[in-house]
C-alpha cells in the first residue's frame, strides 16, 4: 500500500479494497507469497531464526490487550508478522526436528489450501458445501476401507446414506476420541421402555435406570490424555477411566485388564469401552488388537482403537500386519495429520457399524432436518472447514503405494537409528521402535558400569542423576534451535518400573537422513560434556559405586 501515508485510514474505500483488491505484487505480501511458491522451505530456513530468547521474553512482543484503534497497512502488519511471529515460531518441517508428530508437507498442500481457504465451505450442512459433502463422505469412505475392507456393494450402499455415517470427520483424534467414545457411552444407556435414553435424560437418571454403581472406559497407562478429557467431558468423571499396567514393550498387559475388568464388576461398574492403541504417542507401541477384540466381544463392551498417530500405518501391506485385529473394532481413529502429511486439524473417527453414529443424532429444524445428508448431525463440531478436501488430495496424489513408500521408510530409518544408539557407547536404546517411534537415553560408559553393580538404592540415585541429565540436555538442545528431540517419562520393567526420563524421536519426515541422526547424537553427547551441574553430578555418583563395587570385589 501506500508508505507515503503515515498512518491507513478507516473508511470505505479501505473496507471496500482489503475485500477486493489484492495487494500489489511488489509489496510485501506479494513477495511473501511468490517466495513461498516458489521454495517454501528455503522461505521457512530463512524466516525462522535459530534465537535462545526465552518464552517470557516473547511474551512481551504479544502484550497489548486492546483492539487497535486504527487500521494498519497490510504492507506493515506483515512485517510484524515477519518479524514478531515466524522468526520466534518453531520449524516444524526441519528435517533436525525429529521430536514431535508434525512433519513437513507435500509441496501442493500450499496452493490447494489457498482455494481451500478461497471457497470457505461449511461443511455442517449442504447449504454452504454442496459437494464438499459427497467429498467428505467419500473420504471416510476410502479411509473406512483402509481399515475394514468390506466390498464394493458396502460403499454402495452405506457412503451416501442420509442416515448411516462411515465416520466423523473432526479437528483432531482428541475429537474423534471423544466422539467414539460419546458414541459408545450413548449406545451402551440407550433409551429402553420408558427410559429415554442418557442423550436425553442425562447420565444421573441413566445410571439409575439401569441400576450401575458406574461405567468405565479401560485403557493401558500409555493411553493418550484425550481419553481421560472424554471421560470428563461425557460425564462420568476421569477416575471411571481405569488405566491397565503395560508389559515391557509397552503394549497392554491382558492378565492386568482381566483382573481389573473382574474387579469393576464385582463393584457393579460396567466397563462399557475397551480401547486399544495402534501406536502409542510415546513409544509409537501396537497393543494386541485381536485379544482386546476377543475380551470386548466377551464383555458386551465397544471396542475403540486409538490409532491416531499409527493408523496411516494400514497403508501398507507390511505394517499392516501388526495390526491385525483393528478391523474388528467398533471405532477407530485416525489423524489425517499426523502420518498422512495432511495440515493440521484433521482427524477423523471411522465406524463398524454405519448405523452406530444414530445415537448421537442430532438435529435442527433450520439445519439437519431430519433425512437430510447435512453432515453436522453426525459430528460434536458445527461449522467446520472444507478440510476433507486436502486429505483427499494428498490420498489421490500420494496413492496408497506412496504411502506404503513413507511409512516403510519411516520405520526402516528409524530400526537404523536404533542400530546406531545400540551401537553408541555411551547411548541406550530404552524403546525399541515398533512403527518409526524410538526412545532412548544417553548413558556415559563409566556410568553404564556402574549401573551393572549398582545396589538398588545406588540404581535409584543413579537414575535420578539420569533424569536430569537428560532434562537438562533436551532443553539445551530445544534452546540452541538446530535440532529437536523430545523428551517424556517412561517405567521400563528392565528398571524394575523405576521412572526413566527419555529422549523421544518420530522419524516420519522424508527428509531426515542418517547423517542428520548421526549429527543429533554428537550435539547431545557435546551438551551433556557442556552441562555443568548434572553430568558432574552423575559423574561423581558412578565412581563412588565403582569404588565400592571394586572394593567388595571377591
Ligand atoms: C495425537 C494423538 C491423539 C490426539 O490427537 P490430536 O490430533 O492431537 O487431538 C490421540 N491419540 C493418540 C494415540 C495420538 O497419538
Amino acid at each position: 500500500m501506500h508508505k507515503d501515508k503515515k498512518t491507513a485510514q478507516a473508511s470505505q474505500q479501505s473496507i471496500d479494497r482489503i475485500f477486493t483488491v489484492p495487494e500489489a505484487p511488489d509489496s510485501s505480501l506479494g513477495r511473501i507469497e511468490q517466495a513461498i511458491s516458489q521454495n517454501l522451505n528455503r522461505f521457512l530456513q530463512e524466516h525462522i531464526a535459530a534465537t535462545e530468547r526465552p518464552l517470557t521474553e516473547i511474551e512481551k512482543d504479544f502484550n497489548t490487550a486492546s483492539v487497535p484503534e486504527n487500521p494498519t497497512f497490510v504492507s506493515e502488519h506483515t512485517e510484524f508478522l515477519l518479524d514478531k511471529l515466524v522468526a520466534q515460531s518453531v520449524h516444524t518441517s526441519s528435517p533436525r526436528f525429529i521430536g514431535h508428530m508434525t512433519s513437513a508437507l507435500p509441496y501442493f498442500l500450499m496452493p490447494l489450501s489457498k482455494i481451500m481457504i478461497g471457497l470457505n465451505q461449511n461443511t455442517v450442512k449442504i447449504e454452504t458445501s454442496k459437494a464438499f459433502t459427497p467429498l467428505e463422505r467419500q473420504v471416510l469412505g476410502m479411509l473406512h476401507n483402509l481399515v475394514y475392507q468390506q466390498d464394493d456393494a458396502f460403499y454402495d450402499r452405506w457412503m451416501h446414506s442420509a442416515n448411516h455415517s462411515l465416520g466423523s470427520f473432526c479437528s483432531g483424534g482428541t475429537v474423534a476420541n471423544i466422539t467414539a467414545l460419546w458414541v459408545a457411552r450413548n449406545h451402551l444407556l440407550r433409551p429402553q421402555g420408558t427410559f429415554r435414553g442418557v442423550a436425553q435424560e442425562g447420565i444421573y437418571r441413566a445410571m439409575k435406570h439401569y441400576g450401575y454403581e458406574g461405567i468405565a472406559v479401560l485403557v493401558s497407562d500409555r493411553g493418550h490424555y484425550s481419553v481421560k478429557k472424554s471421560a470428563d467431558i461425557l460425564g462420568i468423571g476421569r477416575e471411571s477411566l481405569v488405566s491397565v499396567a503395560t508389559d515391557e514393550n509397552n503394549r497392554i498387559d491382558i492378565a492386568a485388564l482381566e483382573k481389573t475388568i473382574t474387579e469393576l464388576k464385582a463393584q457393579n461398574i460396567k466397563p462399557f469401552a475397551i480401547v486399544g492403541i495402534a501406536g502409542t504417542t510415546e513409544t509409537g507401541s501396537i497393543d494386541p488388537l485381536d485379544k482386546l477384540a476377543d475380551i470386548a466381544e466377551r464383555e458386551g463392551c465397544h471396542f475403540h482403537v486409538d490409532a491416531a498417530w499409527g493408523g496411516a500405518s494400514l497403508m501398507s501391506d507390511s505394517q499392516r500386519l501388526k495390526m491385525a485385529g483393528i478391523e474388528r473394532a467398533d471405532s477407530v481413529t485416525i489423524d489425517a495429520h499426523k502420518q498422512l502429511y495432511v495440515p493440521m486439524g484433521a482427524g477423523m473417527v471411522l465406524f463398524k457399524d454405519p448405523a452406530l453414529v444414530s445415537s448421537i443424532e442430532h438435529h435442527a429444524e433450520y439445519i439437519l432436518r431430519k433425512g437430510s445428508k447435512d453432515l453436522g448431525s453426525h459430528t460434536l463440531e458445527g461449522s467446520r472447514s472444507g478440510m476433507a478436501m486436502l486429505v483427499f488430495s494428498c490420498l489421490k496424489i500420494i496413492g496408497r503405494q506412496g504411502y506404503q513408500l513413507l511409512i516403510d521408510q519411516s520405520v526402516a530409518k528409524a530400526q537404523r537409528f536404533a542400530k546406531m544408539i545400540n551401537t553408541h557407547p555411551e547411548f541406550e536404546l530404552i524403546s525399541e521402535p515398533e512403527l518409526c517411534i524410538l526412545t532412548y537415553r544417553y548413558v556415559p560408559e563409566r556410568v553404564k558400569q556402574a549401573l551393572s553393580l549398582a545396589k538398588p538404592d545406588e540404581i535409584d540415585v543413579l537414575t535420578s542423576l539420569l533424569n536430569d541429565l537428560t532434562i537438562s540436555i533436551q532443553k539445551r538442545q530445544r534452546e540452541s534451535g538446530h535440532s529437536f528431540v523430545s523428551r517424556t517419562r517412561l517405567t521400563p520393567a528392565a528398571w524394575d518400573g523405576r521412572t526413566t526420563t527419555v529422549f523421544r524421536v518420530v522419524l516420519a519426515n522424508p527428509l531426515t537422513t542418517e547423517t542428520i541422526l548421526e549429527e543429533v547424537l554428537a550435539e547431545q553427547t557435546e551438551l551433556a560434556l557442556q552441562s555443568k551441574g548434572a553430568y558432574p553430578a552423575l559423574m561423581e555418583k558412578a565412581e563412588q559405586v565403582l569404588l565400592r563395587a571394586q572394593v567388595k570385589r571377591p
